[in-house]
This record gives C-alpha cells, sequence and structure tokens, in this order.
C-alpha cells in the first residue's frame, strides 16, 4: 500500500477537490476523488433504473461495477464525467452513499487503489480520515461557511448544500465527522494556496520528525 497518504474530509463545497488537486499538483502524488465514486455509482443506478433506496440491488451493482475516476470519471465503460454533477445525480447520491453494503464496496476498493498506488496518493471524500485511512500521515477536515459553500456550488441559498451536509452527517453507516487528530481548517476566507501551504507545513513536520 501506498504508506504516503494525505486524507481529507469535509462537507460539501469546503473545498476538498480543489485543494486535493493542487496539494497533489505540488507534491506529484496521485489524487483520489472518492464522491466521484459514489456519484458514478448513483449514475450508473439511476440509468438502470434502480430505485436508490432499493438498498440490495444497488449494493450488488456496487459490488460489480468497474469504476474509474482518471482521467474521466467512468462506470461499466460508460463514461459519466459530466452526469456525476447532474440534479438528479445530486438529489439522490446521499441516499446510495448511506448504504452500508455500498460504503464496503466502495471503501474496499479505496483500499486497492492506494495499494497499488507506487507513489503518495491524497485521499478526499467524508470517511477518509475516519474510516478508510485513519493512519493517514496527514488527515485534514476543512469547512467553510454556508453561504461560502453555497457559492462555490453556485447554488443560491445553500438549501441542497444543507440537505446533503445533514443526511451525510446524520447517517448510520460512517457519518460525516472530524476525526479527533485531524487538522481543522475552515477555508472560507483562505486561498486555495494557503490552505495547500497548510497542509504541507503539517506534512513536512510529520515527516521530518
Ligand atoms: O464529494 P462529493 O460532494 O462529490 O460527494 C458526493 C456525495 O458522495 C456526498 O454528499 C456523500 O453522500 C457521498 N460520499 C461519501 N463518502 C465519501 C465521499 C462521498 O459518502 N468518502
Amino acid at each position: 500500500m501506498s504508506s504516503e497518504i494525505v486524507a481529507i474530509d469535509g462537507p460539501a463545497g469546503s473545498g476538498k477537490s480543489t485543494v486535493a488537486r493542487a496539494l497533489a499538483t505540488h507534491l506529484g502524488w496521485s489524487v483520489l476523488d472518492t464522491g466521484a465514486m459514489y456519484r458514478a455509482l448513483t449514475s450508473e443506478a439511476l440509468f438502470s433504473g434502480l430505485d436508490p433506496s432499493d438498498e440490495d440491488a444497488v449494493a450488488e451493482l456496487a459490488r460489480n461495477a468497474r469504476i474509474t475516476t482518471l482521467p474521466r470519471v467512468n462506470i461499466n465503460g460508460r463514461d459519466v464525467h459530466d452526469d456525476i454533477r447532474s440534479d438528479a445525480v445530486n438529489v439522490a447520491v446521499s441516499t446510495i452513499a448511506a448504504n452500508p453494503a455500498v460504503r464496503t464496496a466502495m471503501v474496499e476498493r479505496q483500499r486497492a487503489i492506494a495499494r497499488h498506488e507506487p507513489g503518495g496518493l491524497v485521499v478526499e471524500g467524508r470517511d477518509i480520515t475516519t474510516v478508510v485511512f485513519p493512519d493517514a500521515l496527514v488527515k485534514v477536515f476543512l469547512t467553510a461557511s454556508l453561504d461560502e459553500r453555497a457559492r462555490r456550488r453556485g447554488e443560491e441559498g445553500g438549501a441542497s448544500v444543507a440537505r446533503r451536509d445533514h443526511a451525510d452527517a446524520s447517517r448510520v453507516a460512517s457519518p460525516l465527522r472530524r476525526a479527533d487528530d485531524a487538522l481543522a481548517l475552515d477555508t472560507t476566507e483562505l486561498s486555495v494556496d494557503q490552505v495547500v501551504e497548510e497542509i504541507v507545513r503539517c506534512l513536512k513536520n510529520i515527516t521530518s520528525n
């Protein structure tokens, strides 16, 4: 397994993907967007006519799906790179991500990806610091005000972002929460470079000890 992992969690619009990509570029590491995996599965479930709350059918789909996120998001040979950002996927993804059997299948894949990664890996999602890679070199929890997060998602008022946060934080299986030893950063008034700098500082402290 790649022994070099930076794990980043946080609610929708907190800056995870942007920061993860910028950090990975800075370090020359790879990046894994686990939200894209849950979104791809959601796109496929809807495409296959499944009811997102049909736990058994969706779990079966999750166990058998072939998912890649780079260079474009693809599931079972279908390019879903654009579809995973659709309103339909936004609405259904938290239901699918709350399914414990789906999470088991996804966590297994995420760990397998890390095992096959020869270099360092920046992984971002909702349960990366708490469940998937609790022993990551650095664990980061990003937040930002609801107004700012809604603005970043191009959304007026923030109702849909708030609804998804509530669903992700209140589910029984691996709810979104900050790990006790995660570095908490409020990105509301920080630039991407400032957040990356802070994480790199933390990484340097750890690797030099
Ligand atoms: O990060 P993104 O907003 O694309 O994630 C979409 C959804 O996928 C989240 O709202 C959450 O329901 C789910 N998710 C998850 N665990 C992860 C990553 C994403 O439950 N590790």
